[in-house]
C-alpha cells in the first residue's frame, strides 16, 4: 500500500494532536489541521482551518484533498455544566466531519476513542481488553462510544477502512509534576485536587483531603476507602503518536479496533514515594471515598498484530518530568 501524502489532522492544537503534526511533516508528508485554535506551526507543508467540527462549512474546507483523515479533536470534560457542549463537539461534530469526509473519500480514518467506553473505572474483568462490553458511566465516554458508531456507520456506507484507538490516559511526560497540568495537577497535588473536588461536587473528598492540609503544598497517593491505591495507565504522548502512525500505515490495522496506551499501568503506591523525593514535597497518603481507580488494560492486540513498542515507561517519564520541574521553578 502506498501511504498516503495529504492528512487532515484534527485536534492539531492539542497535547497529541500538535506532536502528530509535527512527526507527519518531519516524514514529509503535507497537513492540514482543523481546531478552534491554532496549531502555531509555521511549515510551508501545513494548513491551518479553524473552526468547530460541527461547523460544516469549516469541516468542509478542512477535509477537502485529504487522503486520510486523523480525527482526534474533542472536548474533554466531566463537568455537568459542559454536557451540551461536550455532545456538540465529540457528537455532533463527528457526524458533520464525517459527512463532509464521506465526499472527498479518504483512503483511510483513524478515531481517537477513549478507554471510558468500557469504562475501565468500573470494569468487569481485568485486564482490559477490545472485547469488555462497552457500558460508559460518563456523559464524555458516551460521546466516545456515540463517536465509535459513528466511525463504524461511516466506514460501511462510504467504505473508507476506519481504525478506532480507545486511548489510555494520555500526559506529556513534564506534565507529571506540574500542579498547573489539567490532569496531573489534581491527580498529584493537593491543592489542585481539593479545587477539583469541589468543582465536581465531591464533598465528602473535600473534606478527607482538607483534613490532611497543613497549609503547605503536597504530593497525595490516593487510595480507596478500603485503602488500595490508585493503579492506571498513563502513556506518554509520544507513544500515543507512534501508535496512531501505525493505525493510518499499517495495512492490518483496517477496519479494526484497538486499545493504545503503555504496557504496564502506573502504580501509585511504588511511584509517589520517588516523586515526593524528586520534588522536596511532602507525601500525604489519603484515603477517599469510593471504589477509586484501580485498572489494567491490555495491549496485546495492538503489540501483535501491528507491532507497538511503547518506549516510555513511567519511571522514564517521571524522570524527564523533574528534570523540566527543576529548570521551571529554578
Ligand atoms: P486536547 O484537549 O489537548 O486536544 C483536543 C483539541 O481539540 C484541542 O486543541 C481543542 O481546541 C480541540 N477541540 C475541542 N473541541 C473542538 C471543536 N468543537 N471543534 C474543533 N476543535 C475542537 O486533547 P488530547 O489530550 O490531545 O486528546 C486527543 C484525543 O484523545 C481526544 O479525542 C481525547 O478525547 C482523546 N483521549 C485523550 C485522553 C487523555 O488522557 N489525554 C485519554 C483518552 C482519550
Amino acid at each position: 500500500m502506498t501511504v498516503a501524502a495529504r492528512i487532515l489532522v484534527t485536534g492539531s492544537a492539542g497535547r497529541v494532536g500538535s506532536k502528530l503534526v509535527r512527526r507527519l511533516l518531519d516524514a514529509g508528508r503535507e497537513v492540514t489541521g482543523f481546531d478552534l485554535r491554532p496549531a502555531g506551526i509555521e511549515h510551508p507543508a501545513y494548513r491551518d482551518v479553524l473552526g468547530g467540527f460541527d461547523d460544516r462549512a469549516a469541516a468542509s474546507d478542512a477535509v477537502s484533498g485529504a487522503e486520510a483523515i486523523l480525527h482526534l479533536g474533542a472536548f474533554m470534560s466531566w463537568l455537568p455544566a459542559d454536557g451540551d457542549r461536550l455532545f456538540r463537539a465529540n457528537v455532533e461534530g463527528t457526524r458533520v466531519l464525517l459527512e463532509e469526509a464521506a465526499r472527498v473519500k479518504p483512503r483511510r480514518l483513524v478515531f481517537a476513542s477513549s478507554g471510558e467506553v468500557y469504562p475501565e473505572t468500573v470494569p468487569d474483568y481485568l485486564p482490559l481488553d477490545e472485547d469488555h462490553p462497552l457500558k460508559p458511566r460518563s456523559p464524555y465516554g458516551l460521546t466516545k462510544l456515540l463517536g465509535e458508531e459513528l466511525v463504524r456507520f461511516f466506514e460501511r456506507v462510504s467504505v473508507v477502512p476506519a481504525t478506532i484507538l480507545r486511548f489510555s490516559h494520555t500526559q506529556d511526560a513534564a506534565e507529571l509534576l506540574d500542579p498547573e497540568s489539567v490532569f496531573s495537577g489534581p491527580r498529584f497535588f493537593l491543592h489542585p485536587k481539593i479545587r477539583q473536588q469541589e468543582s465536581f461536587g465531591n464533598m465528602a473528598a473535600v473534606a478527607v483531603l482538607k483534613q490532611a492540609d497543613d497549609g503547605r503544598e503536597a504530593l497525595v497517593l490516593s487510595r480507596n476507602e478500603a485503602g488500595r491505591p490508585f493503579q492506571m495507565h498513563i502513556t506518554d504522548t509520544r507513544d500515543m503518536v507512534d501508535g496512531i502512525l501505525l493505525a493510518l500505515d499499517h495495512e492490518a490495522a483496517a477496519g479494526r479496533t484497538y486499545n493504545l496506551g503503555a504496557t504496564e499501568p502506573a502504580d501509585f503506591a511504588a511511584a509517589l514515594p520517588g516523586m515526593a523525593e524528586l520534588t522536596g514535597l511532602p507525601l500525604k497518603t489519603i484515603d477517599l471515598p469510593g471504589s477509586g481507580v484501580f485498572y489494567r488494560t491490555s495491549n496485546a492486540r495492538i503489540r501483535t498484530e501491528l507491532g507497538y513498542e511503547p518506549r516510555w515507561t513511567f519511571d522514564r517519564m517521571i524522570e524527564e518530568a523533574a528534570q523540566v520541574r527543576a529548570k521551571r521553578t529554578s
